[in-house]
């Protein structure tokens, strides 16, 4: 789905460079400044195309985690298939970035019982 306009965007840029090589020798002021206006447009397209890709992937990582990462009310734990609890995680990497950022021990520690080596956020 996502591959197929950016590699349809790829095959009509790979035309219009094979398009303005065969017109850079015919002496037409207008042509060339339609194929140069060519070339930006599909230029722009590429790197939207290449943003949203990029976009997309990172909301189908949210839409998946989103089904597994429950709040407790300070971090975010995951129940895996088997029942399992893995984490925590870092509830402000987390709702900022979507990165699920390993939340690090401190038992010893006044200021929480977790700590994110990211954000240095302290989380009980
Ligand atoms: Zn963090």
């Amino acid at each position: 789905m996502v591959a197929e306009y950016v590699t349809g965007i790829k095959a009509a840029w790979d035309v219009a460079k094979a398009l303005k090589v065969a017109t850079d020798a015919i002496d037409d002021a207008h042509l060339k400044l339609q194929m140069a206006e060519l070339i930006s447009a599909l230029a722009d397209a590429k790197i939207e195309a290449a943003e949203s890709t990029e976009k997309i992937a990172l909301l189908q990582k949210q839409i998946n985690t989103k089904n597994t990462l429950e709040f407790d009310g300070a971090k975010y734990m995951r129940t895996k298939e088997d029942g399992s609890t893995d984490g925590p995680f870092c509830p402000t990497c987390y709702d900022s970035e979507a990165k699920e950022i390993r939340l690090q021990s401190t038992p010893n520690s006044s200021f929480g019982s977790w700590f994110c080596r990211v954000c240095k956020g302290r989380y009980n």
